[in-house]
């Protein structure tokens, strides 16, 4: 797909519409339109990338220098106590848009979202072998 089309290379030069929450030089965050939080905000690169692996180490840190200050602000914003720093990365890692974002869901406890954390343990010897 070429970075015309991408959804959120568009909302990163301003074509469509998005509910600012912070903006730098190379990063921009904005509320989800479909949030599973009141406050659901994603923070992109405004560079196109479609996954992780395709950016760069300094473009990353220039996304993710903005990051104590956006969370932050999303708690104050939403008065949650917590929220989880998620980046799906890939189709199969539930990546839907792929246009690199990270994002950050507001939890309250009793909250209901849920998160499955299906921890496993591993195999005799299997841990070196997987490094
Ligand atoms: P992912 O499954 O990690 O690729 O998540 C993509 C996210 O982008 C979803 O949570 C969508 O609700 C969100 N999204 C898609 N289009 C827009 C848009 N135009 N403005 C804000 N959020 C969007
Ligand atoms: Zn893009």
């Amino acid at each position: 797909m070429s970075t015309q089309d991408c959804i959120f290379c568009k909302i990163a030069t301003g074509q469509i519409p998005s509910q600012k929450v912070l903006e730098s030089d190379a990063a921009l965050a904005f509320l989800d339109i479909t949030p599973l939080a009141e406050g659901h905000t994603l923070l992109i690169p405004k560079r196109h990338a479609a996954r992780m692996e395709d950016m760069e180490d300094d473009e990353i840190a220039e996304v993710a220098r903005v990051l104590p200050r956006l969370t932050r602000a999303v708690l104050k914003a939403t008065g949650a106590p917590g929220l989880n720093i998620l980046q799906n990365n890939g189709r199969e890692a539930s990546q839907v848009v792929h246009h690199v974002h990270i994002h950050l869901i507001p939890r309250q406890a009793g909250d209901g979202l849920g998160f499955r954390w299906n921890a496993t343990q591993y195999a005799a010897g299997r841990i070196d072998a997987t490094r």
